[in-house]
């Protein structure tokens, strides 16, 4: 994807991680909106830094990458909620457009992508970006809401155990 559907994801997927988290919809909503959506869109942005630097959809697109991102708060103290924009830049590149990100890089420089997604330029772009986001707030719901839990629960009680 391009910069400007990073930026779509990351802003729409932090609106709905904002209400996700703090449903009331007052002060609170939007605090933790701010709070999350600024780091999610600076990571977002951050791996297409490897278009300048290193190999494109590689270096910067790999997930050693993201598990230093996930690391650094823990280390550190700070860059928290970075690796929500990493992972989707990921998930958008993966599942949104036609060219995959080499996951293993740079013990594999193997691309992997499914074949769902549509050319970078493609009219469809902002569509298939919107999607793809709402799938990843479902996701987030359904954990956030223990639906697998449930679920479980569910299949434990049909088998009567
Ligand atoms: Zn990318």
């Amino acid at each position: 994807m391009n910069k400007k559907g990073h930026v779509l994801n990351a802003i729409l997927l932090s609106l709905g991680l904002g209400y996700l988290l703090e449903p009331a919809g007052d002060l609170e909503t939007f605090r933790t909106i701010v709070m999350i959506g600024v780091p999610v869109t600076l990571g977002a942005l951050f791996p297409d830094v490897d278009t300048a630097f290193g190999k494109h959809r590689k270096t910067l697109h790999s997930l050693p990458v993201l598990a230093g991102f996930i690391a650094f708060p823990y280390v550190f103290g700070n860059l928290e909620y970075v690796w929500i924009g990493v992972l989707t830049h990921y998930v958008l590149d993966v599942a949104g457009s036609k060219r995959g990100i080499a996951l293993f890089y740079p013990l594999w420089k193997k691309e992997f992508g499914l074949p769902v997604g549509v050319a970078v330029s493609s009219k469809h772009a902002t569509a298939v970006t919107v999607v793809i986001t709402v799938l990843e707030l479902v996701l987030v719901a359904m954990v956030l809401y223990e639906v697998p839990q449930w679920g479980l629960e569910l299949g434990r009680q049909a088998v009567g155990i």
